[in-house]
């Protein structure tokens, strides 16, 4: 019972997110992480990087062959983004709803996406699409020791997730 419950916790309290380099350019950090976190999401980890154009190869594998896949790694190594670990009860599908459709032109009314995208391609932020991939993200960008979790926030039940 004690690991059900445990199993339970470990499901989905984070999700990781980047700023894109074109919204970074258009000076979007505040108005997104604001929309953030009036949304009740914490922000467990934080930072203002860049990408070599090798590791948006890596973070996008999943998209390898694919017609737009040199088009999405070049856009994504072409300026200083935003990565953050945000928090929330099922962070994953709380934030695909927040950021809204890939596609801005199908995206709904007062989502990030509607909001903030320039296109499909320039689409303003990055969400996992699972908590396996929002762990795999949240390791790519972040060490155990860039993550912050104040006592408030009942981290600890879901650490094993890290
Ligand atoms: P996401 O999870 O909503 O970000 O979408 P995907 O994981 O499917 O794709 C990754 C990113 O590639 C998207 O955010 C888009 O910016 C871009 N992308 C996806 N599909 C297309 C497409 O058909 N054409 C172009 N140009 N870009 C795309
Ligand atoms: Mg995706």
């Amino acid at each position: 019972f004690l690991f059900a419950t445990k199993f339970v916790n470990m499901a989905g309290n984070t999700t990781l997110t980047m700023i894109k380099p074109g919204a970074v350019r258009r000076n979007l950090i505040g108005p997104i992480l604001g929309m953030i976190t009036e949304h009740g999401f914490k922000v467990e980890a934080l930072k203002l990087t860049k990408l070599s154009a090798r590791q948006a190869a890596k973070f996008y594998e999943v998209h390898r062959g694919k017609p737009f896949y040199d088009g999405l790694v070049n856009y994504m190594s072409s300026g200083p983004i935003v990565a953050a670990i945000i928090r929330k009860d099922n962070a994953v599908a709380e934030f695909r709803e927040l950021i809204g459709n890939t596609d801005p032109e199908k995206a709904s009314e007062g989502t990030i996406r509607k909001l903030f995208a320039e296109s499909l391609s320039h689409n303003a932020v990055h969400g996992s699409d699972s908590d396996e991939n929002a762990a795999k993200e949240a390791a790519f960008f972040f060490s155990e020791t860039e993550r912050f979790c104040p006592e408030e926030w009942h981290c600890d039940e879901d650490m094993e997730a890290y």
